[in-house]
């Protein structure tokens, strides 16, 4: 039996990908990949829930979408900080995980844990490569590439994934994160992305981005490599 290609998205807090890229994981396990997530904080400083709560919300959004593995990195909400430590954390999990392919915030964002986010695991991915730098049984592995997801702000863009058949279904993964994003009910203070104006706009920017693509709902991505094509993709971009 061949071994499933791994496929890794990282995020600043729990959330950001089932927010960001929850269309792309789901299309990508229903292909049959071996999907996972690593958070790197636990949004401990989310102004609406609680350390608690989140772990609840990410544990249902996880099961509803079929992902093979996740876990939280624990570093300091607010305080990812790109040292030694920190990117030894990745690099634990990028060379127990062997993704081909990993997925990481754009570095740059109205979110400032974003920004060192994308850094962090950039450098990490780099790093990861190297055998002189040891991390006990774990060996070197460098996975074979990078690309980079769109939070709040707009990003280069080098393809979009083309999410229309799971758009319904990432809704409803998003609802597993009731503190989070728009419940009418709530009592909490309203955030950015708590709002309704960001609910419609999650819609807004599938469909914007899918329209580009001649296709329903799209999720975009930027890849900092050229992306290699022959005669047979050629005709698939
Ligand atoms: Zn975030």
């Amino acid at each position: 039996m061949t071994k499933k290609p791994v496929v890794m998205f990282i995020g600043a807090h729990p959330d950001d990908i089932e927010l960001n890229c929850g269309g792309t994981v789901l299309k990508l396990v229903e292909s049959g990949k071996n999907v996972g997530i690593i958070d790197l904080t636990e949004g401990e400083l989310s102004t609406r829930g609680n350390r608690r709560s989140r772990v609840l919300e990410t544990s249902a959004a996880s099961k509803l979408l079929g992902i093979s593995f996740r876990e939280n990195l624990k570093i300091r909400d607010g305080s990812i900080e790109i040292n030694k430590i920190n990117r030894e954390k990745i690099i634990r999990v990028l060379r127990k995980y062997k993704p081909e392919i990993v997925f990481a915030p754009y570095p740059n964002d109205r979110h400032p844990d974003h920004i060192y986010a994308g850094n962090l695991i950039r450098e990490s991915v780099f790093y990861s490569g190297l055998m002189k730098i040891r991390t006990g049984n774990l060996k070197a592995f460098k996975p074979g590439k990078l690309y980079f997801y769109r939070s709040a702000i707009d990003i280069p863009v080098s393809f979009i994934f083309d999410i229309s058949s799971v758009f319904k279904k990432k809704l409803e993964v998003l609802k597993c994160y009731r503190t989070q994003f728009y419940d009418s009910e709530s009592k909490e203070p309203e955030t950015f992305i708590s709002s309704s104006f960001f609910r419609n706009e999650i819609e807004a920017r599938a469909r914007h981005y899918g329209f580009k693509i001649g296709a329903e709902f799209g999720e975009p991505y930027y890849s900092y490599d050229a992306i290699r094509i022959n005669d047979k993709t050629i005709f698939e971009i």
